[in-house]
């Protein structure tokens, strides 16, 4: 086995954008804080204190396995098509990166197809023993607990399968050093105790999990019953359920205002399931979608023979829903004959099919949903007077997307796990980064357009991997929408977050300007190997400027 040597690590530093002005530190996609040791160690004594060693050990364990985990997928993704060791130590790079510990590779021999692993490694510098010495002085056990946790959640993501570190020298019992070893958990003849700290988040267990998820998502699929599709917890939407809600135990006529896609149908089968009425039907017609001279025979029903074409009689929409709920979506889309004859329905609580002299007694609850101003309608002719009041007796509006914007993280969550179980992918997740986009995108199509791009990002993420953003915005015109979110967070802004953090750095370095040049062009010249002209280059200035520099240097000396 040859010595294990790091790549250079600019790769990954390139990585982490500090963007103090919007208070947010990037690790790619992956938000991250950066928070004092001292207050992660208070945290870890609480927890010890409080739940004690083995609750404690669990919860850092599986905190940083987590961490790795996440790091795993970064690996693959910033060293594509380099060695395979070279892609692995990302996580050892980024553990040292990420302030946790100083990792120096001892042995590490691996195949990912055949899924074997060794892996031996030496920790200086141990945040977490260092944490713990402090509080209860030298232990009798390794205590690098969410460090161990992150080695073996980075190389289990990394691997596809689970390989248990163990820390089996510990700087907290009085070594020089921790010395971690990793290998399949079916290696170590004695993993069941420390295997245990996974359990909840062991891959095996995790997939089964999941596997279990999709079955009985798939299944309620099957059944045509979607999951409960009302998810929110922001005030707006809070209000128009509480308005729903109360409705529900009535019988009155509801008027649901809204934009187009901000779920109108959703709500009112809400309603419909809510009510007393849930064990009867529940029937739906978009007004918008049916011809004008098809409406009333839909609506009220047809007696054979009432027009050419009636070969049969036929029960309507009111009929089918009797007893439950009639939702009629895009009701100003109506032609006025229909909407006289829906009033008459309100008004008497009967109806009449086309050609048929008989009335009859419905008892339904109607629903009503527009995305058009009715009483702008009314002014221009287009809609009743009279059947806008009636249906107004209880309006509830349903706030738009961009007003529920507390409610985006959940909506994606539930779509995520529907979409997934539909097209049989399974997903690690959404990065913070398209989480943020999707949050500050506008929403013109609510939440139907939520639906849209969640699904086909579900469609374009490859099997395990996370949601990004270029998975969600796909089409320019998408894109210009969040660009400038991504640049907030992106490269734009970075530049000048970069820009900010040198300045304020070289400020406080006690270099003064002519320092800093002379350190710039002996900096570029050695990169450049000693050519003036690649050096001039690297400065962004002419060979003539750099000449000029160089001599007035001279001069100066
Ligand atoms: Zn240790």
């Amino acid at each position: 086995m040859s010595t294990i040597r790091y790549p250079q690590d600019r790769d990954l530093r390139s990585l982490v954008r500090f963007c103090a002005d919007k208070g947010m530190i990037w690790l790619d996609e992956h938000r991250m804080i950066l928070m004092h040791a001292a207050a992660m160690s208070a945290l870890r004594k609480e927890l010890i204190d409080s739940l004690g060693i083995d609750q404690a050990r669990r919860i850092l364990t599986r905190m940083g396995y987590a961490s790795g985990a996440r790091d795993a997928e970064l690996a693959r993704k910033v060293r594509p098509g380099q060695r395979i060791e070279d892609a692995f130590v990302v996580g050892p790079q980024l553990h040292m990166l990420e302030g946790s510990v100083y990792v120096t590779p001892v042995a590490l021999d691996m195949d990912v197809e055949g899924g074997t692993f060794y892996g031996e490694f030496l920790w200086d510098n141990s945040y977490e023993a260092e944490a713990h010495v402090g509080e209860y002085g030298h232990t009798e056990h390794p205590v690098c607990w969410m460090q161990i946790g992150y080695a073996s959640g980075f190389t289990s993501a990394f691997m596809g399968r689970f390989i248990l570190f163990r820390e089996v020298e510990c700087a907290a019992t009085g070594q020089n050093q921790c010395r971690i070893v990793g290998k399949p958990v079916e290696e170590w003849p004695d993993a069941a105790e420390e295997a245990s700290y996974y359990e909840a988040d062991s891959i095996l267990a995790h997939m089964l999990e999941l596997r279990g998820q999709v079955d009985a998502l798939r299944a309620s699929l099957e059944h045509g019953q979607q999951p409960p599709n009302l998810i929110g917890s922001s005030s707006g939407f809070r209000h128009a359920y509480s308005l729903i809600d109360k409705a529900a135990a009535t019988h009155v006529t509801v008027l649901l205002l809204g934009e187009t896609g901000v779920g109108k149908e959703r709500f009112a089968r809400a309603l419909h399931d809510m009510s007393r009425r849930a064990a009867a039907p529940f029937v739906a017609v978009n007004c918008a979608a049916l011809p004008h001279e098809l409406i009333e025979s839909e609506l009220f029903g047809v007696e054979k023979g009432a027009f050419t074409g009636a070969h049969a009689s036929r029960a309507g929409k009111f009929e089918r829903a009797d007893g439950g709920t009639l939702f009629l979506d895009e009701v100003g889309e109506l032609p006025l004959p229909a909407q006289a004859k829906l009033l008459r329905v309100l008004q008497e609580g009967e109806i009449e099919r086309l050609g048929d002299e008989r009335v009859r007694k419905i008892n339904v609850r109607l629903v009503a949903a527009t995305n058009v101003d009715l009483q702008a309608a009314v002014k221009a002719g287009h809609f009743r007077s009279d059947l806008f009041y009636r249906l107004n007796v209880y309006p509830v509006r349903i706030p738009p997307l961009r007003e529920r914007i507390a409610d985006i993280q959940p909506l994606v969550e539930a779509m995520v796990q529907r979409f997934s179980a539909l097209h049989d992918k399974r997903v690690a997740g959404i990065t913070d980064k398209a989480l943020r986009a999707l949050k500050s995108y506008a929403w013109p199509g609510n939440i139907r357009e939520l639906e849209n791009i969640i699904e086909r990002g579900i469609i374009l993420t490859p099997q395990n991997d996370w949601i990004e953003i270029e998975h969600l915005f796909t089409e320019p015109q998408d894109f210009g929408a969040v660009q400038h979110t991504i640049n907030d967070a992106g490269s734009l802004a970075d530049a000048e977050c970069i820009r900010e953090a040198l300045c304020r750095q070289i400020m406080t370095s006690g270099l003064g300007l002519d320092d800093l040049e002379e350190a710039l062009i002996q900096h570029a010249v050695r990169e450049s190997n000693g050519n003036l002209s690649g050096a001039a280059r690297l400065l962004r200035i002419t060979r003539p400027q750099l000449n000029y520099r160089l001599k007035k240097k001279e001069a100066a000396d």
